[in-house]
């Protein structure tokens, strides 16, 4: 790719807070392909460190911590005009908090999670208070309070985010290869009606990394192939499911809700030490940990048919991530001590050596038995698509300017997640970054490939139990 489109102008103040690898990496995407004041592009970041590289792009750095204290003032003072883009990849940044204000403002927004202030993954003391449903649930119900408005994109990055399209994508693909002859859903309803027609059960967020360097990881160091802050905020919530309607066992330490959008239950159990049975087209069968996202939540809400309280219709949903060998690793040695690693490290492309990440969605238990939909994309292939990140890095960098573009497109869409938005357009900006993105079709199941050699809870009846598909 050398012709890179122009999508449009970005008028007034770029603000973008949060410097690390997906700052970092998004940063070229957004001069690529916008025109904007450059005097106008600021990041606001507390460490010192990226000083040297923003100096040598020309870019301003405001080195400073947004807190709950001084948000407003601190955004206040570079968006007093009320027009610019707020792009969001900190962490430890109320998400809720800085959206409402920006659309207080009249300034677009944009974020690949919802964050909490700093404190709240590990300072909440009730376990149902630390889950992504009650994090998702504010965002929802600000949405409902205060629907349309200056748009603001929740949760737009690889996962949650570019996933909810390849749902989409996926659905079409199945419909399709099953003889249907259907148009695109355009409303919620006909998305979530086509889902049930097509007899899918549930979907996992399937994703192999195996990206690797030549040096072993050092003991005490937690390497991982994005934020490592991030990886352990969230692999230390609650493990946590969308819950569909097929499902006729729950586990024990399961709990439920009886407010919101109750498409969600989560687990008495960290997510980053809960397994379970998934596949991705390279390794096949294989673990994946059941850590809590966003998306679980939304896309079987998104996906209800019928009413929260009893829906005729919801698919089970969750993530089931087998990250890179290294952060499996940095898990073990983390969970194993009772203690956080004090070094942390993201592998960079320029010492990843091989490996791809393959992050698609697996929808089950339909006709054609299973069906991976995603990228499968490479760190020796990205190197050639854009600087300074690696190949999760740039699912997650092409996702977020698939989001503004959508923004800047649709200014008064309000709270929008991306089950929300238009796949088909949010693609077309993405695919060129995103290498292979392929369909793959698998008879496996997860009653398959087991060891037999010690009885399992199991229920033969269903192979897409989620029963069958925790691992014991
Ligand atoms: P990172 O840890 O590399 O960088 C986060 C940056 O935020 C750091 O540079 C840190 O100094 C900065 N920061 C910390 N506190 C801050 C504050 N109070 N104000 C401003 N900046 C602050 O993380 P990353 O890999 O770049 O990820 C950034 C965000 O994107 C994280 O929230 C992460 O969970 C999210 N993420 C989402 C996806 C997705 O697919 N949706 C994927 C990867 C990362």
């Amino acid at each position: 790719m050398t012709n890179y489109p122009n999508y449009g102008r970005i008028d007034g103040p770029i603000v973008i807070i949060g410097f690390g690898s997906i700052g970092r990496g998004t940063l070229p995407l957004i001069e690529r392909h916008f025109d904007y004041d450059p005097e106008q592009l600021v990041v606001i970041e507390p460490n010192e460190s990226v000083g040297d590289f923003l100096d040598a792009r020309g870019v301003r750095h405001q080195q400073i911590k947004i807190t709950r204290d001084n948000y407003r003032e601190v955004l206040g003072g570079h968006f007093a005009a009320g027009q610019g883009f707020c792009v969001n990849l900190s962490v430890d940044t109320s998400s809720l908090d800085l959206m409402k204000f920006c659309r207080e403002l009249g300034v677009l927004y944009i974020d690949t999670v919802v964050e909490p202030w700093e404190g709240f993954y590990f300072e909440t003391s009730e376990n149902a208070e630390r889950t992504n449903y009650a994090l998702r649930q504010k965002v929802r119900d600000e949405k409902a309070a205060n629907p349309g408005g200056t748009t603001a994109v929740s949760c737009c990055g690889a996962n949650p985010g570019m996933v909810s399209w390849f749902v989409k994508e996926a659905l079409l693909t199945l419909a399709k290869d099953t003889g249907r002859d259907v148009e695109a859903p355009t409303n919620r309803a006909a998305w979530g009606a086509l889902m049930q027609s097509l007899g899918v059960k549930g979907v996992h967020i399937a994703e192999r990394d195996t990206q690797a360097r030549h040096a072993p990881r050092p003991r005490g160091t937690f390497v991982n192939t994005w934020s490592v802050e991030g990886f352990i905020s969230e692999g230390f919530q609650p493990a946590e499911l969308g819950w569909g309607t097929h499902e006729t066992w729950m586990p024990d330490n399961a709990h439920s809700y009886d407010t919101g959008c109750q498409s969600a239950i989560w687990l008495e159990r960290p997510g980053a030490i809960t397994r379970v049975h998934t596949w991705c087209p390279t390794p096949g069968p294989q673990f994946g940990f059941l850590v809590t996202h966003n998306e679980a939540v939304s896309i079987s809400d998104y996906y209800t048919v019928g009413p929260a309280e009893a829906p005729e219709f919801r698919p089970t949903c969750h993530y089931a991530y087998h990250p890179s060998d290294d952060a499996v690793l940095s898990l073990h040695e983390m969970f194993g001590s009772g203690r956080q690693q004090t070094v942390h490290h993201i592998l960079e492309e320029d010492e990843i050596v091989e490996g791809i990440d393959e992050l698609g969605v697996l929808l089950y238990g339909h006709e054609k038995n299973a069906l991976w939909y995603g990228s499968r994309l490479s760190n020796a292939e990205t190197r050639t698509l854009a600087p300074y990140q690696n190949a999760t890095g740039l699912q997650v960098t092409s996702a977020v300017l698939a989001g503004i573009v959508w923004a800047l497109e649709n200014p008064n869409a309000g709270i929008v997640e991306t089950d929300e938005m238009d796949h088909a357009r949010c693609l077309d900006v993405q695919r060129p970054y995103l290498g292979p993105v392929e369909a793959h079709y698998t008879d496996w199941t997860p009653l398959q490939d087991r060891w037999e050699l010690f009885p399992e809870d199991i229920d033969e009846s269903d192979p897409w139990q989620f029963r069958n598909v925790l691992a014991s």
